[in-house]
C-alpha cells in the first residue's frame, strides 16, 4: 500500500536540553497511539523532525486531526517526498501545482528553498528559483508573487532527502502527556472546569475527574451533558477516568444546619475535601478547578481562600486570571462549548442562596460548619464514588 508523508514538528520539546530525549520518546508514544488506527502507521524521528506515514487511501484531514490533538505537536504538514535531485523536486511540486490547480483553481505561488544539507550543491535561493522555474514551464496558468501568494511551496533538503510541502497545521503545542504527574479536575457542566482540565492537560498533566451531583434535584440528563464533555477532553487525552459523587446528603446538612448566605461555600468546601481524599486514593498530585477571579461570589479572592483551606494538596486554578469572554474563545476553539452551554442544571445551583456572601471570614464559616460531623459526611461520600471511564 503507498504511503503518503506527514512532517510533524514539535514546539516546546526541541528547547529542551538534557532531558529532550525522554520528551521525544514520550511524544513519539504518543504520535503512535494517535495513529495506530490505521494499519501499517509509522512515526519516527529523524533530525529534530518526525517523520509520520500513513496510507495514502485515508483523507489528509482525518490524520491531520489527530496529529494536531496530541500535546507536543507545534504544527503538522502533509509533504511530498522526492530524491535529492533538483530536477526531480521540479518535477514532482510542478506535479503537486497541477493538482492544487486543479482542485482550487489557483493562479500565483512562490517556492522557498531550504538547505539544511549543506551538502546538497544548490543553495536556498537558488533551490527556489529553479523549482520555480519548472514549475513554470509546466503550469501555463500560474505566475510568480512573491509577495502574496495564492500558494507558498517550501522544498526542505534534508540529509535524508528532499521534502516538498505547502501549509503548516498548527497544533496545541504543549509537552506530551504523562510527562509532568496527574492531577484531578473537579468537573462540572459549565464553560470553565474543561478548559481548565485541557490547559494542564497541554502542560504534560495527565487527568483524572470528579464530578458532583445532586440526583434526584439534578436529572441524569445533567449527568449525560458532562460526560459529554470528558468524552470531547477524552479526544485529546485518551480515556478520562470520573469518580461520580451524590453530594445531596451533604447539601441538605448544610440548608438545615447552617446560615443560608454561606451555603455554596459550605458546598465548595465539602467538594474540596472529597475530591482531595480521592484524589490522594489515586495518587493524584494536584486538584483543578475552572475557577476564575471575580467571576461569581464563590470566586472572590476572600472565597478563594475559604475554599482552599480545607485542603493541603496544591489546587490549580489555570483560569484564574483569564477574562470569561476569553475563557470561552479557548472553549470554542477545543470544542467544549456547545455542549457546555445546554441548559441543565448543577449542583451548585440546587440550592443557590438569595444573597450568597461576596467577603466570608473563615472563622465564621468554620463555626457555621462546626453543626456538621464533617468527617463522617466526607467519608460517607467518598465511599458512595461511582467510578466510570469515559473513552474517546
Ligand atoms: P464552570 O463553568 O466550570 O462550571 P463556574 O463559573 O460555573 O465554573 P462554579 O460553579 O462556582 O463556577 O464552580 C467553580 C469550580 O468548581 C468549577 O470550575 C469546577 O472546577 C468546580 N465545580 C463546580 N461545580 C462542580 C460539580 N458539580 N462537580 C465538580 N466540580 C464542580
Ligand atoms: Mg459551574
Amino acid at each position: 500500500m503507498e504511503k503518503k508523508l506527514y512532517i510533524v514538528r514539535c514546539g516546546e520539546v526541541a528547547l529542551k536540553g538534557m532531558n529532550k530525549p525522554y520528551f521525544e520518546r514520550i511524544l513519539l508514544e504518543r504520535v503512535r497511539k494517535a495513529i495506530e488506527c490505521y494499519e501499517d502507521a509509522e512515526a519516527r524521528w529523524i533530525d529534530g523532525l518526525m517523520f509520520v506515514r500513513i496510507p495514502a487511501d485515508i483523507p489528509e484531514d482525518e490524520v491531520i486531526g489527530r496529529c494536531v490533538r496530541v500535546f507536543g505537536v507545534a504544527s503538522v504538514s502533509p509533504a511530498i517526498e522526492a530524491p535529492k535531485d533538483i530536477n526531480e523536486i521540479g518535477r514532482l511540486a510542478a506535479e503537486y501545482m497541477l493538482q492544487i490547480i486543479e482542485e482550487e483553481g489557483v493562479k500565483t505561488f512562490k517556492v522557498k528553498g531550504k538547505r539544511a544539507d549543506k551538502s546538497f550543491a544548490v543553495q536556498s535561493p537558488e533551490i527556489g528559483k529553479q523549482v520555480g522555474a519548472i514549475i513554470l514551464k509546466t503550469c501555463k496558468v500560474l505566475s510568480v508573487d512573491v509577495h502574496d501568494p495564492d500558494v507558498l511551496l517550501t522544498v526542505d533538503v534534508r540529509r535524508e532527502g528532499a521534502y516538498i510541502f505547502r501549509d503548516k497545521i498548527k497544533g496545541f503545542g504543549g509537552l506530551p502527556l504523562g510527562t509532568n504527574g496527574k492531577g484531578m479536575i473537579l468537573m462540572s457542566g459549565g464553560i470553565d472546569s474543561p478548559v481548565a482540565a485541557f490547559m494542564m492537560a497541554k502542560r504534560g498533566m495527565s487527568i483524572e475527574a470528579v464530578h458532583f451531583h445532586s440526583y434526584p434535584y439534578t436529572s441524569q440528563r445533567a449527568q449525560k451533558k458532562v460526560e459529554d464533555l470528558v468524552k470531547v477532553l477524552a479526544g485529546y487525552m485518551g480515556t478520562i477516568r470520573m469518580h461520580v459523587v451524590n453530594l445531596l446528603p451533604i447539601q441538605e446538612q448544610i440548608v438545615q444546619n447552617c446560615p443560608e448566605d454561606e451555603t455554596t461555600l459550605l458546598v465548595r468546601r465539602f467538594m474540596m475535601r472529597i475530591a482531595e481524599q480521592i484524589a490522594v486514593k489515586n495518587h493524584n498530585m494536584m486538584l483543578i478547578t475552572g475557577e476564575d477571579l471575580g467571576q461569581v461570589a464563590s470566586q472572590t479572592a476572600e472565597a478563594l481562600v475559604v475554599t482552599d483551606s480545607v485542603v493541603k494538596m496544591p489546587v490549580m486554578r489555570p483560569l484564574i486570571a483569564m477574562d470569561k469572554v476569553d475563557i470561552m474563545d479557548k472553549a470554542r476553539e477545543i470544542g467544549t462549548y456547545d455542549i457546555s452551554i445546554q441548559p441543565y442544571e448543577d449542583c451548585c445551583t440546587v440550592f443557590l442562596p438569595k444573597h450568597p456572601v461576596t467577603k466570608p471570614k473563615l472563622a465564621r464559616i468554620e463555626k457555621s460548619e462546626a453543626a456538621l460531623d464533617v468527617q463522617a459526611l466526607v467519608d460517607a461520600a467518598v465511599a458512595s464514588e461511582e467510578i466510570i471511564e469515559i473513552r474517546p
